[in-house]
């Protein structure tokens, strides 16, 4: 499908709800960094779904990323994000005027995602290029995912390099705020 006027529906649910399910001390950690800027937790086996999906072919491959965000009721502009699901694209191609995924992926990402999930992202492979986010990726990101809570991922799945991405301008989140559950 090409993406065109698909706008990602989301209500932010409050910190509270989402340290219900993180442990005691993903929450800690989740504490002391949310507060200068946005934390990624993913949960347990994204980071491998996303890697076997990536090494299957050398090619530019990508896919959606279902999950959660929790803002500050107080503080609305801190918040973390949680990645929870993995949608996977059998295509996948995006230049600087669209991205294509396989038809069927809205309607996965619709059908697998629980209630109160959402579409927070992308992710897609840069197969022994390194991973960095392109013009055409931030244009990309801009285009399609340009909430602030938009995660972009990029993985280099032969060097073993992975990099997260942030908002309609890309920003590079650091390492020490994506948690691994
Ligand atoms: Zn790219």
């Amino acid at each position: 499908m090409r993406w065109t006027e698909k706008k990602p529906d989301f209500t932010p649910e409050s910190v509270d709800a989402g340290f219900h399910s993180l442990g005691f001390l993903e929450c800690l950690n989740v504490l002391t960094k949310f507060r200068s800027r946005p934390v990624i937790v993913l949960q347990k086996t994204i980071m491998k779904d996303i890697i076997e999906h990536l090494k299957k072919r050398n090619v530019e491959m990508g896919g959606l990323l279902l999950g959660r965000v929790f803002q500050d009721v107080d503080c609305p502009s801190d918040f973390f994000v949680t990645v929870e699901k993995v949608i996977q694209s059998s295509t996948f191609s995006s230049t600087n005027v669209s991205l294509e995924m396989a038809a069927d992926v809205w309607n996965a990402a619709r059908e697998q995602g629980a209630a109160g999930q959402y579409v927070i992202g992308w992710y897609h492979s840069h197969p022994n290029l390194g991973a960095f986010f392109s013009g055409t990726d931030r244009h990309t990101q801009r285009s399609f995912f340009n909430q602030r809570h938009s995660v972009g991922l990029v993985v280099d799945p032969i060097r073993n390099e992975r990099k997260f991405f942030m908002g309609p301008e890309s920003d590079e989140l650091p390492v020490e705020h994506t948690i691994q559950l």
